[in-house]
């Protein structure tokens, strides 16, 4: 509901490592629900802000606000993960010796990432949410295999289901579909798709055919601040967007 200003803002941060400035001035607003995608030249800041915005860097300066009245900048990693930010990585970290079915027992109780947790019996509310999450990410068949088996993109699927299992209102993507089959990467855009509107998305990536194909807003990053923002259309139409691309 966008009638309350935006679920995640960011504004005017600046981030510096040894006087270098890796994000300048930088503000992005996530509306409630949308898919947003993120894209920039090598070094334009997007892990950076990411990193910023899951509070594992801390900012010179700006605000960076969940909702109206959060104040991300007051709170610890684990803090702003419990208010419902989560994050995937590019890397997959799922457990391979466990089921699929395990893992996102796992992450449903990941607040105590330990093997006991499993001894812990599920309730039926629990196991209806795994379910839930299996059929989202598509790997219902697959709930009582190891994860060890799964290919590179099921795995993806799977750590996107883990991530799932936290009910995070926004979440941060990075390069989903970095190593995928074709098959993978058309299944990866109907998954995201799938999951905007109920929560907010911040995808990271640098296939740009895959960008246009999920995204309505395209931020593009260059040197720590946003260079423009529109449609895939108008940004890859933007003169300035091609001279940092083609470094002209
Ligand atoms: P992107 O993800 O868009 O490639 P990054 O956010 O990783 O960009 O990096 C932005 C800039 O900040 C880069 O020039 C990078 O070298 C620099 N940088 C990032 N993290 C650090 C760090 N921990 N120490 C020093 N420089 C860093």
């Amino acid at each position: 509901d966008t009638r309350h200003g935006p679920i995640l803002y960011m504004e005017d941060v600046s981030v510096s490592f040894d006087g270098f400035k890796a994000l300048n001035k930088l503000s992005l607003y996530i509306d409630a629900g949308e898919l947003r995608c993120v894209i920039g030249p090598n070094g334009a800041g997007k892990t950076t802000m990411m990193d910023v915005i899951t509070g594992k860097t801390r900012p010179d300066v700006g605000s960076v606000f969940f909702g109206q009245t959060i104040d991300l900048l007051k709170m610890d990693e684990p803090a702003i993960a419990q208010v419902g930010i989560g994050r995937k990585f590019q890397k997959p970290s799922v457990f391979d010796a466990l089921t699929v079915f395990e893992n996102l027992e796992l992450a449903l109780k990941a607040d105590k990432r330990t093997w006991q947790t499993l001894f812990f019996r599920l309730s039926g509310e629990q196991r209806d949410r795994i379910g839930a999450v299996l059929e989202t990410v598509g790997l219902s068949a697959f709930a009582k295999e190891r994860a060890g088996i799964l290919s590179h993109g099921q795995k993806q699927w799977l750590e996107i289901g883990m991530l799932l299992m936290q009910e995070p209102k926004v979440m941060l993507v990075d390069e989903p579909i970095a190593g995928m089959t074709h098959q993978e990467i058309e299944r990866t855009a109907e998954l995201l798709l799938s999951l905007q509107g109920e929560r907010s998305l911040v995808v990271v990536e640098h296939d740009m055919e895959f960008v246009r194909s999920i995204a309505k807003k395209v931020t593009v990053l260059h040197e720590g601040t946003v260079l423009t923002e529109g449609t895939m259309d108008e940004v890859q139409n933007d003169p300035r967007v091609i001279q940092v691309y083609l470094g002209g």
